[in-house]
């Protein structure tokens, strides 16, 4: 038997992914408990850009961010006001029946702040410490301690959140120390990556000598490559059980950013690392902040660790089909899509498993739709004026004229409703 025989007789293995083991942390917020870490899903989060002083515009956009799907929301704490008008967001979001956590991203200052705003220590359901901004040399493990207190006071779960823009600078130069008594040093690469992992690892150590619970803990080493966070992640999941945060920082603008933290991310969460994830993107002048949001959730979903809102599978097109009918039904049925996933995954639970796909012609228009919940094959140039659409497999209903992208959204919104609704699971 050749070997292209005996690699033919045993099937080609899809998986599962072995999630790396993690302690759990829960983050919570009146009845909503979020779990990050253990055996639950990758959880989603993601960060304001509003002036956090500004109580209505941070309210307004952590609304947005949940009703996107973040399932925890990061602001900024960095000055009295800022701290002063915690309360008053949490509050605002109470009212308008939002009940996503919200973390608090301290430096530098955040051991004061913590301590002079009790109500704010006390409103936020997460506390960011990066041990690089708590103060330098006597004032630093003073200030860490302080915001450990506070954490235990009040029994908040922290990430202790290491950045390698901002590296607790005392240990990058312990850590040198030790490696220039190597025989054989490391390079300054291995030396940053063993700095940032120590840094997370000694603080988070640190804090549970200070009174706080290890499930109390979760961890980031956030750098800015795509080869670095994918090698300092493998080495922190190496050596400890807290549950980790990923996330490329500075991922960069449009594509540049998407495809960056996408690369990372992937690599990491195939190998069953990282237990939350945020996508940090520079939004276009005046875009929408929601974008991270579905950008993670898009990573999550179409690795098939996590279902969000109904996959869209559209050909990209090529000479066959010139006109831009299809890309326009494409985007109207993926827009239509997540805007009812707020209603939609209430009233239809399930409905975030349905594949709809939008096909340009012929060619694999037929059997791609055939492979989708609902499909419909466009007319590509030169064939008929027809689109058939396809249900469960089987051909439905051919549509013609003006209005194919009308019919096609009714014809999906009576299968979610025929499918998923209250009717269909009690059948
Ligand atoms: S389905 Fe047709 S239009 Fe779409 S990419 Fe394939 S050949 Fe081109």
């Amino acid at each position: 038997m050749t070997n292209a025989m005996a690699a033919a007789n045993s099937p080609i293995d899809s998986g599962p992914l072995q999630r790396h083991m993690t302690r759990s942390v829960t983050i919570r917020h009146g009845t909503r408990n979020v779990v990050v870490g253990g055996s639950t899903p990758v959880v989603v989060q993601s960060m304001t850009n509003t002036d956090t002083a500004d109580a209505i515009a941070t309210a307004i956009q952590v609304k947005d961010l949940a009703r996107a799907g973040s399932e925890l929301v990061r602001i900024t704490v960095n000055t009295p006001e800022a701290a002063a008008s915690v309360a008053a967001i949490r509050e605002q979001l109470d009212k308008m029946g939002i009940d996503v956590p919200l973390v608090g991203d301290f430096h530098y200052n955040g051991h004061k702040l913590l301590n002079d705003f009790p109500v704010c220590a006390q409103a936020l359901s997460k506390y960011r410490i990066n041990p690089g901004n708590v103060g330098q040399g006597a004032k630093r493990d003073t200030q860490f301690a302080q915001m450990i207190e506070a954490a235990c006071r009040y029994d908040k779960p922290v990430r202790i959140g290491v950045n390698w823009g901002s590296l607790d600078q005392a240990l990058l130069a312990r850590i040198m120390d030790e490696n220039a008594q190597r025989v054989q040093p490391w390079d300054a690469q291995q030396v940053m990556y063993e700095a940032l992992v120590t840094s997370a690892i000694e603080n988070a150590r640190r804090a549970e000598e200070l009174g706080l619970a290890g499930d109390k803990i979760i961890l980031s080493c956030k750098v800015s490559g795509v080869q670095d966070l994918i090698a300092v992640y493998r080495e922190l999941a190496q050596r400890c059980e807290y549950p980790l945060h990923l996330g490329l920082t500075e991922a960069g603008m449009g594509s540049k950013g998407i495809v960056a933290s996408t690369a990372a991310l992937s690599v990491l969460l195939q190998e069953g690392i990282g237990d939350t994830i945020r996508i940090s993107l520079t939004p276009e002048p005046g875009g929408d902040r929601t974008k991270e949001v579905v950008v993670a959730q898009e990573i999550l979903q179409t690795m098939g660790l996590r279902k969000f809102a109904p996959m869209v599978i559209a050909c990209p097109g090529c000479g066959r089909t010139t006109s831009t009918v299809f890309q326009e039904l494409a985007d109207r049925i993926q827009t239509y899509l997540r805007d009812q996933m707020p209603v939609w995954k209430k009233q239809y639970p399930g409905v975030e498993n349905m594949n709809v796909a939008v096909m340009g012609c012929i060619v694999n228009g037929p059997g791609e739709s055939k492979h989708a919940n609902i499909g419909i094959s466009l007319p590509g140039t030169g064939e008929s004026p027809a689109a058939p659409v396809f249900v469960d497999g089987e051909k439905k209903i051919t549509l013609r004229g003006e209005r194919i992208a009308e019919e096609f959204q009714a014809i999906v919104l009576e299968y979610v409703k025929t499918r998923y609704g209250k009717e269909a699971v009690e059948r």
